[in-house]
């Protein structure tokens, strides 16, 4: 006898969105479109798979991204590709393989999709996990930075979760960081023997990514480590100062914390993340800042940039905790007893569906019982009845659930029956 085939389980850290859950994803995402196309933003779709290059050049070579956690290979065209560890790369590599950013360069644009980094599985951390984000390019105004995190925060207020916070930084630019990654060095080489190994490299490589460390021993020595508003220059002061001035103004609430860094190389002046205390040690929802220096790395022109990415399972972690279920879609079942009966049926369901009725049935016959339970399961809000002495006649039986009520209804006058009821 032929050995039963295994089971194949999806791969490590990545899952199934499954229904009825998928409609939190999909709320979102349709909150995503709303709220963004308010602002000017288009969404933009770009390839999965990118060059290598372009992440080493767009994320950094020294980032934990790239070092350790991409998913790369050499397809059999002997090309070194990845699969996109997260969003800003390729939207760039577009904006300037498009011409945009010569014809038009000031663009808005949003995406939602997958994005693959191999870390540890955990909750709210995922090797497959989904993003949406923005970029705002060529908008050097501090006015951008603030209607940038205005937008993240009306729309995850949109999306229902109300209590996170938001902190923002400014990490500097070309002709302030030096100074200040001289003082981090400086300052962390005499604590060397309390970091962990990768904040070791870190030090000669990026020591600002050590602020970002979530190790405690290293979260311990950063808390005294020099703080980067010491060192802001003058343009960094006053653009700071503007993104705040112009956040009071709009009434969107900030903590200023010195610690917040962004994982990218690019990075510079505005960083900004908002945080939960409900996730653990996944405390970051959405996280963003600006990256002036990213198209131009990239082979475009030089003009600034700014964006954020949100992770979606962490919002779904959130919403599911907060929200009551969602109200299922108003469903019909149809009940199909006998032969004929089950030989009409499609085409009278498929008269529903076209008038947008979301109709379900079990396609063999089975008893009545057992299919009056399924639709009980399904919360159907009416189930049809299709005997084969009721098709004889040209009728169905209509039962709405929620009163018990039963009736006859001529085929023909079915879809206007779900309609006046509002089904
Ligand atoms: P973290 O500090 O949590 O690792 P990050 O700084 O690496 O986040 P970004 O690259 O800025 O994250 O991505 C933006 C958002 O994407 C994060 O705030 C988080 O919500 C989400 N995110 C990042 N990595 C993962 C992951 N492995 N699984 C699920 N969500 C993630
Ligand atoms: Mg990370």
């Amino acid at each position: 006898m032929a050995s039963k085939p295994s089971i194949i389980k999806a791969p490590r850290g990545m899952v199934d969105v499954m229904p009825p859950a998928i409609k939190i994803w999909q709320n979102i995402e349709n909150t995503a479109r709303e709220v963004f196309g308010t602002y000017g933003y288009s969404e933009i779709r770009t390839p999965i798979l990118e060059d290598t290059s372009l992440f080493k050049r767009g994320v950094g070579e020294s980032t934990s991204v790239v070092e350790k956690e991409m998913y790369s290979f050499t397809d059999q065209g002997d090309h070194d590709l990845s699969l996109r560890p997260e969003g800003t790369a390729s939207v760039v590599r577009a904006y300037i393989e498009s011409g945009m950013c010569n014809i038009d360069p000031l663009a808005r644009y949003y995406y939602m999709g997958p994005m693959f980094r191999r870390e540890r599985p955990q909750k709210g951390r995922q090797r497959q996990f989904y993003q949406i984000g923005c970029e705002l390019l060529a908008a050097e105004s501090p006015y951008a930075d603030a209607e940038v995190i205005s937008m993240a925060e009306h729309f995850l207020k949109r999306a229902g979760v109300s209590d996170l916070s938001l902190e923002i930084n400014s990490i500097g630019c070309e002709a302030c960081r030096p100074s200040f990654n001289s003082a981090l060095v400086e300052y962390f080489v005499k604590f060397q023997g309390g970091l962990c190994d990768d904040c070791i490299r870190r030090l000669s490589k990026n020591p600002l990514r050590i602020l970002d460390c979530k190790n405690n021993s290293c979260k311990e020595i950063v808390e005294k480590a020099p703080r980067f508003s010491a060192f802001w220059c003058d343009a960094c002061v006053t653009h700071f100062s503007a993104v705040k001035q112009t956040l009071d103004g709009i009434g969107v609430s900030y903590v200023v914390n010195e610690q917040v860094v962004r994982g990218l190389d690019y990075y510079m002046r505005t960083a900004f993340e908002f945080t939960t205390t409900k996730l653990g040690a996944q405390n970051a929802v959405l996280a963003g800042g600006r990256y002036d220096g990213l198209v131009r790395g990239l082979g475009g022109p030089d003009v600034a940039g700014i964006g954020f990415a949100m992770g979606m399972e962490r919002l779904v972690l959130l919403l599911q905790d907060s929200t009551k279920k969602d109200p299922v879609d108003d469903v019909v079942y149809f009940a199909v007893i006998g032969e004929l009966a089950g030989r009409k049926a499609l085409p009278v369901i498929n008269l529903l569906r076209r008038d947008g009725i979301r109709v379900e049935w079990d396609y063999a016959a089975k008893s009545l019982k057992s299919q009056m339970r399924k639709a009980g399961k399904i919360e159907a809000g009416s189930v049809v009845i299709m005997g084969d002495d009721e098709i004889t006649r040209g009728e169905v039986i209509v039962k709405n659930m929620k009163t018990g009520e039963q009736q006859n209804v001529r085929i023909k006058d079915l879809p206007f029956h779900f309609i006046n009821i509002g089904g």
